[in-house]
């Protein structure tokens, strides 16, 4: 029974219009013990022969037997079976990683077959040594002289204790001392085994060969017998393992790391996409997040920042009234400060405080005025609990007229801050003090003020306004009917006129802004030695303090205005167009990531194509696809795992210095660092299964032929 039977093979290659022919109707056979010389001018079909032979390529006509089985119904995998049980390849152009040393070469081949661990770094030594390579196994392939890269190649096919080797002018491209250290490996190795090898210098091999074939126009016109071999007469199976998944995953790494050029360029390049697709989508994020829909469409500048029910007034921050109307008292403001373990502060008259607004901030730096929008304000209590990156400068604000600003306003220490306050008073008496109806405007209020307008508030929620008055203080009795006055409910005061006055503030200290704009004063600056106190304010360190803090105040004894919780409440109320809206967002927002990828995908496929070579050398030494195009996509998760890591950090980097930076990657909540890393790792993969599709799509020796064009 023959090893191997050729019946009536034909090979044709289509070629432009033409047809060419790589060999016909040839039969053969071969067996072991063999050590059979193919010779015959160039383009007769040797190459062709043997590359059937190796199920490298196909052929249309014919049977080839495999230890007597057919192979006309093999499919893929039949074929990845046998190459990698069956055959070690030689080529003429040393097929090697140029990236790998001698070493890995080898060490390759016993990878790929799952050779006894504990025995590959012995057993590729010895190999190495036998081909006397030793004192090169760590050189990098790309620097072997061509000899060295055919030992290497010899080395590495022994690695595979096949039955079959078949070497296609091995010394093609050697020097003649080469060449003979070459035969003589060949030699050494061909015991047992079918050797067959292409020569078109018969001598070389003369000594050795069993066996004469000549080719000429793709059939076989001489086939004679040199010596008798001693037919072996066994049938081999040979036991090779495939690639184990920590194998597969292993390789990946070393193939970056053995191309560092390479891994730093498409690094940076994913870096770059990470970084603008990450960018690009926080913001696109923040604003599906933030619409207010119908809702606050924004307030005017003109808007005053502390009053109640309005948005400026900080996340952090409740006003609490008694429901009863009456002051507060010692007790309220205990049990106020002590809840929740006390960690917020109580400002006491929020009335006085509510009406010091703050109009124009405004400040030069570089000879420029800037008139930022949208700051809120804190007092120097709260950075010192709970302090962020401090940039320059100090925590400590020791006076009054100090204050402490984000790095938003681009501003240094030591210089300052003016701030026109105005006041424009919006006082709520929740209900009137018991028997008495006059209203007097006291405090430093009075003074900037010319009249006020009162609205009265009845139980069933009638208005009754006074307009344009002048006194600051009011008698109640003199404009609203006796029987009207017990049903007050409560009185809001505003002031239509006022005068203004303009405060410089001297930055002591600026802080990374990882919130929102906000100034911190001291406390002294906010709170007014007066204390008509029947309105307090809460100010928590964070907002989600503030909500505790909420949740846990008594409602039944105190009326809570807490801004930061009505806005939430509007959001859930929306939530289903809120999530349309962020759907449209998505798509959009993930068509740009796809588009970004194309542009990677074409700028990495020509690198890939340079790689194909390195495939089908895995492939000719018998990897199957399957872990080849594992091998590629894990080759692509390292990569864009270090991409995102380092997009990131460089991100966090630079967030500390630059205030843009930081919007940004405040928007970047948990999830959607999740959400990021995904897609990145699925269009990786996407990448990785696109050029596997490629690849795989033409043979092994169509890939070879394609890289060695590439890189001529
Ligand atoms: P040899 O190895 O003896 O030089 P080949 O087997 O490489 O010959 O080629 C045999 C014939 O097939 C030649 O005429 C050659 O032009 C043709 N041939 C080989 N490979 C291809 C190919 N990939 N495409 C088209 N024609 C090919
Ligand atoms: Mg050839």
């Amino acid at each position: 029974m023959p090893l191997i039977k050729l019946d009536n093979i034909s090979k044709f290659y289509k070629s432009g219009e033409g047809v060419s022919v790589g060999m016909q109707k040839v039969s053969l056979e071969f067996n072991y013990g063999e050590f059979i010389a193919i010779t015959g001018e160039s383009g007769s079909g040797k190459s062709t022969l043997l590359n059937v032979i190796s199920g490298l390529d196909t052929y249309e006509d014919g049977e080839l037997y495999i230890n007597d089985e057919e192979t006309s119904h093999f499919i893929v995998k039949d074929w990845e079976n046998y190459r990698s049980k069956y055959i070690g390849f030689i080529f003429q152009s040393y097929n090697i990683i140029d990236s790998y040393t001698v070493y890995e070469n080898v060490m390759l081949a016993l990878e790929v077959q799952n050779y006894p661990r504990k025995l590959r770094k012995k057993r590729a030594l010895e190999l190495i040594e036998k081909v006397g390579l030793l004192s090169h196994k760590n050189h990098k392939a790309s620097k072997l002289s061509g000899g060295q890269k055919q030992r290497t190649v010899i080395a590495r096919a022994l690695a595979k204790d096949c039955p079959i080797i078949v070497a296609d002018e091995p010394t093609g491209n050697l020097d003649s001392e080469s060449s003979k250290q070459v035969i003589n490996l060949l030699r050494e190795i061909s015991k047992d085994k079918l050797v067959i090898i292409v020569t078109h210098d018969y001598d070389q091999v003369k000594d050795i060969a069993t066996r004469k074939i000549k080719m000429h126009d793709g059939q076989i016109v001489e086939d004679k017998l040199i010596k008798e071999t001693r037919l072996v007469d066994k049938k081999i199976e040979p036991k090779i393992e495939p690639m184990t998944l920590p194998t597969v995953m292993k390789f990946a790494l070393r193939n970056l790391l053995s191309k560092p050029k390479l891994l730093i360029f498409f690094t940076a390049l994913q870096v770059m996409i990470i970084l603008v697709f990450t960018i690009t989508y926080s913001n696109v994020m923040h604003s599906a997040r933030n619409i207010n829909i119908g809702f606050d469409l924004g307030l005017s500048f003109s808007q005053p920042y502390y009053d109640f029910n309005k948005n400026y007034m900080s996340d952090n921050r409740m006003n609490i009234l008694r429901k009863d109307g009456k002051d507060f008292t010692t007790a309220d403001y205990e049990y106020l400060s002590n809840l929740n373990g006390g960690d917020h502060y109580i400002y006491k008259d929020v009335i006085s405080i509510d009406s010091e607004i703050v109009y124009n901030i405004s400040y030069e730096s570089n000879g420029r005025y800037y008139y930022p929008s949208g700051i809120k304000f804190d007092t120097s209590y709260h950075i010192e609990h709970n302090p962020q990156f401090l940039i320059d400068g100090s925590f400590n604000i020791e006076n009054m007229n100090q204050v402490i600003v984000s790095n938003a306003f681009d501003i240094q220490v030591g210089e300052h801050v003016s701030m026109y306050h105005q006041a424009y008073v919006t006082m709520v008496f929740d209900s009137i003090h018991e028997g008495n109806y006059i209203y007097t405007i006291t405090g430093n209020n009075k003074e900037y003020f010319d009249s006020y307008t009162y609205d009265v508030y009845f139980l069933d929620e009638s208005v009754f306004t006074i307009p344009n008055y002048f006194d600051g203080t009011i008698d109640l009795t003199n404009f609203i009917a006796t029987d009207k006055l017990p049903m007050i409910d409560y009185v809001k005061i505003t002031t239509t006129e006022w005068k203004g006055e303009d405060r410089l503030y001297e930055v002591v200290g600026i802080y990374n802004d990882a919130n929102r704009n906000v100034i911190y004063f001291s406390h002294d600056d906010l709170i007014p030695t007066t204390s008509s106190s029947n309105t307090f304010s809460l100010s928590a360190s964070n907002n989600v303090t503030a909500k505790r803090l909420f949740n846990s105040i008594d409602k039944s004894e105190y009326r809570v205005i807490f801004p930061n919780e009505e806005a939430d409440i509007v959001k859930k109320i929306l939530a289903p167009l809120y999530f349309l809206f962020s759907l449209l967002f998505y798509s959009f927002i993930y068509l740009f990531a796809l588009f970004l990828y194309f542009i990677l995908y074409s700028v990495m496929k020509n690198v890939m194509n340079s790689r194909k070579k390195d495939f089908a050398i895995f492939r000719s030494i018998g990897t199957n696809e399957g872990k080849l195009g594992l091998l590629v996509i894990f080759e692509q998760l390292y990569m864009v795992l270090i991409a995102f890591i380092i997009a990131m950090i460089t991100l966090n980097i630079i967030s500390y210095y630059d205030y843009s930076m930081n919007v940004i990657l405040e928007q970047i909540t948990i999830i959607d660092y999740i959400v990021l890393l995904l897609t990145f790792t699925y269009l990786s993969f996407w990448l990785a299964r696109r050029f596997n599709k490629k690849t795989f799509r033409i043979s092994i020796i169509e890939n070879l032929t394609e890289s060695r064009e590439e890189t001529i």
